[in-house]
């Protein structure tokens, strides 16, 4: 073999997906609030599963901040009630 070796790097130098940026930088977070809607039967904010969603193009603005799309979830509650979460949602580049 001629030219150098390459050098295998150690999985342990390896970072983490997910854990550190581009640059070997920590990545900063923006602290965001998200308002999970409670249960109207037992005002729970846990829900068992999601059965998919419908996704309108519609575009506003609530409380000065814009949205693009409206989208329905519909889910089941932990306690069983059937659920059509609705949200006004911002996809800047479309769906
Ligand atoms: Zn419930």
């Amino acid at each position: 073999m001629t030219g150098p070796r390459r050098v295998n790097r150690k999985k342990t130098d390896i970072p983490k997906k997910g854990a550190v940026g581009k640059h070997g930088k920590q990545r900063e977070y923006a602290i965001v609030d998200r308002h999970p809607v409670n249960c109207p039967r037992c005002q729970s904010t846990e829900r068992l599963r999601y059965e998919g969603r419908q996704i309108f193009a519609y575009a506003g603005e609530i409380a000065g901040k814009p949205f693009s799309h409206v989208v329905w979830r519909k889910c089941i509650c932990v306690c069983g009630q059937a659920i059509k979460e609705k949200s006004h949602e911002y996809f800047p580049d479309g769906i």
